[in-house]
């Protein structure tokens, strides 16, 4: 172990890592990167089979966001947006307000995931303090599903609570109400649902359950927040485009906001830019992040409709200003990759190779994924895909925790030099959208065999 790694175990406290596991290993530190690849201090390449935590799209090193980001660094680095303006900030706003679904006019900045969702949450809730209504100032509740994840800061955990991220945190936390989501609905051997016949009928239930919430919560819901036509974390469980259509549809019957977290699924990841896209939905509020930067640097946008915006207005003194902002929302910097990003999509037609791989990436999982003893059926959206790995696939049995499966699996791809990162032991591969045809199979077949060999196989 070199002095880096002794340094690491020193001094850092790494996100979502059990600590003490941690120090049983060699870490793999990473010092640069070419492409699809990371390279560690060694010298090792790993493919990235998770795009960096979800958010790389054209590989690492592309030229276009690289020479952006240095002209940007020779203009200015950073400044404000609370009360001062800058122009990628303006460039980048007209960029995303003309490529979301239509009615999202107004572009809030922030700096994660997290934070957009949060920002989202206080629009939605001042949006019905505000409009005067006499009830609506009673719409303070908020509607997910269950198993939903929309970030680690309190208003987004308070969202989220899927376990076992969240569970334990009720005393800082708002209550929400949940609906159960299309895949808990139509559980099939505990797979979920298999084929689009059974997906459409899960979600036809999951919005009859929706429905029952709204009503039982009438007058009182500030919004409904979903993760539109796939929840991530929750383990890359589909949704039906009808879903997301139906949902849209219920919050208009019910005259509430709908919040549609895109921050895992914008950007192409589904195969369209925008998930929304695919139910034809233009939802009240919108977050993005993630891909927004191509996975550059942290950079994050809540969109919002003149609708929601309007109600912000006022003399100083009536005190109807969102209060909130992050002193690096909006970052020049981060705004300059955001455009350059944009540029390459553009110009690499990045959605087509997207929708291409995609293709691809399904027959792989057919041929290298299904097969496996002891892994579930492998899901797909676009370039996101998970799969199970069980004790049992016949029974859905899963294996005990303390086995860390998944865990075993990771350090068997990182042998063979693919880096993946495990929900527990569902196995989660979301490769860049413009990795080679050669390098996606490398990546799932690499997985295959490190699930094989981490569960005995
Ligand atoms: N919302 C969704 C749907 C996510 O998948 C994530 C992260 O995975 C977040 C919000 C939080 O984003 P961040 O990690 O940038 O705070």
């Amino acid at each position: 172990m070199n002095d880096l790694a002794r340094a690491d175990r020193r001094l850092l406290w790494h996100p979502f890592t059990q600590t003490q596991e941690w120090l049983s290993y060699e870490p793999l530190i990473v010092e640069r990167a070419d492409g699809f690849f990371l390279i560690d201090t060694e010298g090792r390449r790993y493919l990235d089979g998770v795009s960096s935590v979800w958010c790389n799209v054209h590989g690492h090193g592309q030229p276009e966001i690289t020479r952006a980001l240095h002209e940007q660094l020779d203009r200015v680095c950073h400044t404000t947006l609370l009360g001062l303006s800058h122009r990628p900030a303006i460039e980048l706003a007209e960029r995303l307000v003309a490529i979301t679904p239509a009615g999202l006019d107004r572009v809030f900045y922030s700096d994660s995931g997290s934070t957009a969702v949060e920002v989202a949450i206080r629009m939605a809730f001042q949006y019905w303090r505000q409009t005067g209504r006499d009830g609506d100032a009673r719409r303070d509740r908020f509607i997910t599903l269950g198993e939903a994840y929309h970030g680690d800061t309190l208003g987004s955990v308070s969202l989220g609570r899927s376990s076992p991220f969240h569970t334990g945190y009720e005393a800082i936390t708002f209550e929400v109400e949940k609906f159960p989501p299309p895949y808990l609905c139509e559980p099939i051997d505990g797979h979920g649902p298999v084929d689009a016949t059974a997906l459409e009928a899960a979600g036809a239930r999951s919005l009859a359950a929706l429905e029952e919430t709204l009503e039982a919560n009438q007058g009182r819901v500030a919004a409904v927040v979903v993760e539109p036509l796939v929840q991530g974390a929750a383990g890359i469980w589909p949704q039906p485009p009808s879903f997301v259509r139906g949902l849209r549809e219920l919050c208009d019957v019910h005259g509430t906001l709908m919040i549609a977290d895109e921050v895992a699924t914008g950007f192409g990841r589904t195969g369209t830019m925008f998930a929304c896209e695919q139910a034809a939905v233009s939802p009240d509020i919108m977050c993005l992040a993630k891909g927004l930067t191509a996975g550059y640097l942290p950079l994050a946008a809540t969109l919002a409709s003149e609708r929601v915006f309007g109600a912000f207005g006022g003399s100083y003194t009536e005190y109807r200003t969102l209060f909130h902002g992050h002193t690096y929302g909006g970052n020049p910097l981060g705004c300059a990759a955001a455009l350059a990003n944009l540029d390459v999509f553009e110009q690499q037609d990045t959605l087509a190779t997207a929708r291409q791989r995609a293709e691809l990436f399904g027959e792989l999982l057919d041929r290298h994924i299904a097969p496996l003893d002891r892994a579930g059926p492998p899901r797909r959206v676009g370039m996101m895909a998970a799969f199970d790995m069980l004790a049992d696939p016949q029974s859905a049995q899963p294996y005990p925790a303390d086995e860390r499966r998944g865990h075993r699996a990771v350090l068997e791809a990182r042998r063979r030099g693919v880096i993946i990162r495990p929900l527990g032991d569902t196995m989660v591969l979301m490769p860049p959208l413009a990795i080679t045809p050669d390098l996606l199979e490398r990546i799932v077949e690499t997985t295959a065999q490190a699930v094989a060999r981490a569960t005995g196989d």
